[in-house]
């Protein structure tokens, strides 16, 4: 099937090349050229799961789209157009989950590790990721979007979220109001107080004004995630969540308290907050 990701590896690879010259050359900050190695390994390798965990999903999408009871027609554009925003839809509300729910924030938290803010950060992606996103896209096989035309659209939406991965871009004027940008981006990946759980948007940042996860970039943002990782190990990267997760699940007691470890907020706090809970119980 032809992956529109494929055809932008070699152009990623140029413009994190200029990018990571540019900074260099301007002397910006120190570089981290290990960080971004390990950033450029970890893409290619969740290409590769990714195709991997896409046999199997593909076809659990197939099966959604046979029950479909009405098809869409991708020769009108209208099709192509709706599948636009029904696509970025999908996405705010997997990315959403990917950061409000532990379960998800195990896969995601692998894309947030970094410390750095440039375009190789935008292929810093989980390597199993393809086990739960499935479940946010399914409903676009029941509206009757083929999976070929699908695979299309989502793969031209991470596309475009590659160049927001940057420093080098202010803000863009009116297309802030519309547009997910590097501006709003540099908030999402920010650990600032203000900052968390906001900007989820893929292509439309109109998605975060209407659900209330919209803030402007103000402050500059510390990048990374609350508790550092410190690692290039490309494995532990993509595994240390799920290491920490069990081992909360081990210490509760209850079977409430297990299962908030898994479906609960992943912020650091929550374990506390539980436990102050449950002492005044
Ligand atoms: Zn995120
Ligand atoms: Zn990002």
């Amino acid at each position: 099937m032809l992956n529109p990701i494929v055809i932008a590896i070699p152009i990623f690879g140029l413009l994190i090349a200029l990018e990571a010259y540019l900074v260099i050359r301007e002397n910006r900050e120190n570089f981290d050229r290990k960080d971004t190695w390990t950033n450029i390994f970890i893409g290619f390798m969740s290409v590769a799961w990714g195709v991997l965990f896409g046999l199997v999903t593909s076809l659990i999408y197939l099966w959604g789209y046979e029950l479909a009871p009405v098809k869409m027609p991708m020769n009108a554009l209208w099709a192509w157009v709706i599948l636009l925003f029904v696509d970025d839809f999908a996405y705010y509300w997997f990315h959403r989950f990917s950061h409000e729910v532990r379960f998800f924030w195990n896969f995601h938290v692998v894309h947030h590790s970094s410390n750095q803010y440039n375009l190789s950060v935008a292929v810093r992606q989980s390597w199993f990721s393809g086990i739960a996103h499935w479940i946010f896209y399914l409903p676009i096989a029941f509206l009757g979007f083929p999976l070929w035309a699908f695979a299309i659209m989502h793969g031209l939406n991470l596309i475009y979220q590659f160049w927001i991965h940057t420093k080098l871009v202010g803000k863009i004027g009116f297309l802030e109001k519309i547009l997910n940008t590097p501006s709003h981006h540099r908030v999402h990946h920010g650990v600032n107080n203000d900052y968390l759980d906001k900007n989820y948007a893929g292509i439309f940042i109109v998605w975060d004004r209407m659900f209330r996860t919209f803030i402007e970039e103000t402050e500059t943002p510390r990048y990374g995630i609350i508790k550092p990782i410190n690692s290039y190990n490309m494995l532990w990267i993509n595994s240390h969540s799920w290491f920490e997760m069990f081992k909360a699940v081990k210490q509760k007691k209850t079977l409430l308290g297990k299962l908030r470890c898994v479906f609960g907020a992943p912020a650091m706090e929550f374990d506390e907050k539980l436990e102050k809970t449950s002492v005044i119980v």
